[in-house]
Formats: C-alpha cells, structure tokens, sequence
C-alpha cells in the first residue's frame, strides 16, 4: 500500500519553518496566531493539559492539506492521492520513530487517548479476558483510562483493583506487590496524573508487572507533550495519547502496542480499508495498522500532528521539561507564601499541572474570576472523579502551563489570585 519512500516524502513535504532552538518564550509565542489575535491581546492560556494552542506550522499543515492536495488515501492512483498518503504514511512513521517504537505499523491512528484506551479494552480485553481474571488501574486516572476498563470488567465476568495514592499525591508502590496477583491480566496506568500532576514511575509498575505475566497499558496523555518517551526502554505493552495535547490538531490520537499484541487483537471497527478479502458471509483482516484503522481517517489531522512533531523536536523535549519545571518551581513556591490557598499533589518530580483550592470559594467561582482578569484556567473534577472522592472535594481549581508560558504570566497568575482573595473576601 506504501507507494513512496517515505523518508523522502518527509524532505519533500517539510513544513516546518526555523523554530528558536532554545526555549525564548516570545520567540515560541510568536509562532502561535492565537496569541496575536486582537481579542486575545490580554490572554494569559493556563488550561493547556485540557488541550494546547497551535502553531502556524500545524496550522499551515493541515491549510496545505485541504488546499493543495485534499484527497482520500491509500485507494487512488493519481499523483495527488499518493501525496496525501505519503503524508499519513510519514506522520506515522514520524510518530514511530518519536516514541522509539520498533515499528510504525506499531502506531495505530484513533481520534483520542480515550478511543485508544477503547480499541484495547475491545480489541484484547474482550478477547482475551476471562471471568476472575483482574485488571489493575490507580487512583489517580483520567476517566477515559478508567471507565473502559470498568466496562470490560464487567463484560468479562473479571475484577477491577485500585492502586491507591497516598496524602501528598504519590502512587503507593509499595502495595503492588500484594495487589498484583497471577489473576492480573492487565495494569492500566497514567504516565502523569492530569488532576496532581504527579508523575509516574511507570518503568518500575511494568517490571513488576511482566514479572507476573501481566500486561500493562500507559496513558500518556499528559506526558508526551512534556518530556521524552521511549516505549521500548519502557517495555510498555501499549501506550496511547492525544495529538490536540501536544500543538497538534483536535480529534487525532494514537494507539501504540507491540506488534505481536496488536497482530493477536481483533479489529474494533469494521468496513472499508480494514479488510484482505470480503466474502459474502465472511471477510478477512488487512495487516497492521490498516487492520484497526476503518474508514477514511483523519488525514489532515495526522499530518498536522506530525507538525506539531517537528516542532517540538525543533525545541526539544528536554529543554520543554526544564522550562515547565522551572515554572512550576516558580509558582509552587509562591504558592506555598499564601496561606489562603490549598495546592494538591507532591512538590517534587510533577508536571506542570497545578491543581488548588481557595478557602471557602467554590471553583468555578474563582475560575471566573480569573476569566475576567483574561486568565483561562481549569475548574471542575478534570475528568478525575476518584481523585476528587480521595481528596474529598467536589472540584479544584487547576492552572497548567506549557512551553509557551512566560513567568511573567506565572506572576500574573498569582497576583490575580491575591486579587481574588480580596474580592471574595466579604463572602467568606
Ligand atoms: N488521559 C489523560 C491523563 C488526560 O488528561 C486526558 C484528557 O484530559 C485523556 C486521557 C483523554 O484524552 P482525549 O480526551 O484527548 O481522548
């Protein structure tokens, strides 16, 4: 199906434009329209582990796509339909080659992390798990790395166990040993948590659990745009994440797995593109990836996601990490001077998700109150309805920053929250 060289497609097709080599904020800011246009003048963006801004080179991407060579892929035989397959192919590839995976039929394309994590709890665990059989997830998931597993839980007649996090936001890995158990088919683990920001030790849950013949699954949603991943010195089983996370467009996100483990999956979705041969009662399977990938995909997305590749690369994800940590050094510790605040989550080895409560005040109500000072923040459960339950809160206020963040917008955060302190002040 692969017609073109695609290294050579990724030269020809190159789109990104010179990005700063190290991280000076207004030079990265200046590659992102949304920052320059006139109604966002005062914007300071603090919500980007919701979903992150993009680049004029994503942009550019996916413009180029729809303008100058729209067409479906892998079917035709005319020029530009072998560009447009050129490109999905090379996104993948891309993709394959930025997760260290061995193979970029290893990378299945889906519309999200949560699709992803859906295509494994259909595609395996209802081929493969059986009634007493156990599924190991932790405290701290997002919603979309939980409830499928809840789901296929009960499908199969299995039970589904909790690694639970301690006071200060830390996985208790201590107690894996009791809850692993030679039923435990699968651990389901987030590689940061979107709520604490804590990171995980996600190398040290796989050892421990291949050691007993289990397989593990890891939510990188909130890791891959942040610091660098190789899922083979992970020996991660499978690892899914979301491009519109990490500069890349909405409605992309991949699916890797092992190729043996892929191979022995069923196919969750079924129709065009995914089939060998079609018989009138029975049809048989492509090969990977297209096996999983039914239907016209999201083409220009892929490509645009590959964009947001280069550009990351450009910058650098070491250089991504010390940039987010010193910024949550920053703000943490101007934090930690205010008495009326609650932060959750550890002070130590986290992402740059800062998740808070202010004394008395609902946070909705301060998220509007930042809304008015032209500051977007977070409010809610996140998605995290078990990590609310431990801490016993309804919601949090939460404040994420990425490369794109100044400290001056970090000072700008934190006066407006002394600002609201004042304000609510007669409320409380
Ligand atoms: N996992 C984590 C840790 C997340 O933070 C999110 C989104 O916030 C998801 C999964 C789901 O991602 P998506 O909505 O892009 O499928």
């Amino acid at each position: 199906k692969q017609k073109n060289n695609p290294n050579q497609a990724v030269n020809e097709m190159s789109i990104v434009e010179s990005v700063p080599k190290t991280l000076n904020v207004a030079d990265i800011r200046s590659h992102f329209p949304i920052f320059s246009y006139p109604e966002n003048s005062e914007l300071v963006y603090l919500d980007s582990a919701a979903t992150t801004q993009r680049p004029v080179q994503v942009l550019d991407a996916v413009r180029k796509f729809n303008e100058e060579y729209n067409s479906n892929i892998h079917r035709a035989a005319y020029k530009m339909a072998e560009k447009a397959t050129a490109g999905y192919e090379c996104a993948r590839l891309q993709i394959a080659q930025f997760i260290g995976a061995k193979h970029a039929h290893e990378i299945i394309f889906t519309r999200g992390a949560t699709e992803a994590a859906n295509f494994v709890a259909y595609g395996w665990a209802n081929k493969f798990l059986k009634p007493g059989d156990e599924i190991l997830v932790t405290e701290l998931e997002h919603h979309s790395n939980l409830v499928p597993w809840q789901m296929a839980a009960k499908r199969a007649g299995a039970k589904l166990k909790f690694l639970p996090f301690n006071a200060n936001g830390e996985l208790e890995y201590e107690k894996l040993d009791d809850l692993l158990t030679t039923c435990t088919r699968l651990v389901a683990v987030t590689h940061a948590s979107n709520v604490l920001g804590t990171r995980i030790d996600v190398k040290r849950i796989i050892d421990a659990a291949h050691e007993i013949g289990a397989l593990v699954l890891v939510d990188g949603a909130q890791h891959v745009p942040h610091s660098p991943v190789n899922v083979q010195e992970l020996d991660a089983d499978f690892y899914i994440f979301s491009g519109h996370k990490m500069l890349g467009p909405m409605g992309i996100g991949i699916l890797y797995g092992k190729e043996k483990l892929l191979d022995d999956m069923d196919p969750v979705l079924f129709g065009g593109s995914m089939i060998d041969d079609v018989q009138y009662q029975e049809s048989t399977w492509a090969e990977l990836p297209w096996k999983f990938e039914a239907g016209t995909q999201n083409i220009p997305a892929v490509i645009g996601l590959g964009a947001a590749i280069d550009f990351l690369q450009e910058i650098g994800l070491e250089n991504i990490e010390k940039h987010n940590d010193s910024i949550t050094n920053y703000v943490l510790n101007e934090l930690a001077e205010l008495d009326f605040v609650t932060v959750y989550g550890p002070r130590q080895n986290r992402n740059a998700v800062i998740s808070f409560s202010m004394q008395g005040i609902h946070a909705h109500d301060v998220a509007t109150f930042f809304d008015n000072k032209s500051i977007a923040i977070r409010s809610g459960h996140h998605c995290a309805k078990i990590v609310m339950k431990k801490l016993n809160v309804a919601s949090t206020a939460r404040a994420s920053f990425y490369l794109y963040n100044s400290i001056e917008e970090a000072d700008r955060f934190i006066e407006v929250l002394k600002q609201a302190r004042g304000y609510f002040a007669k409320w409380i």
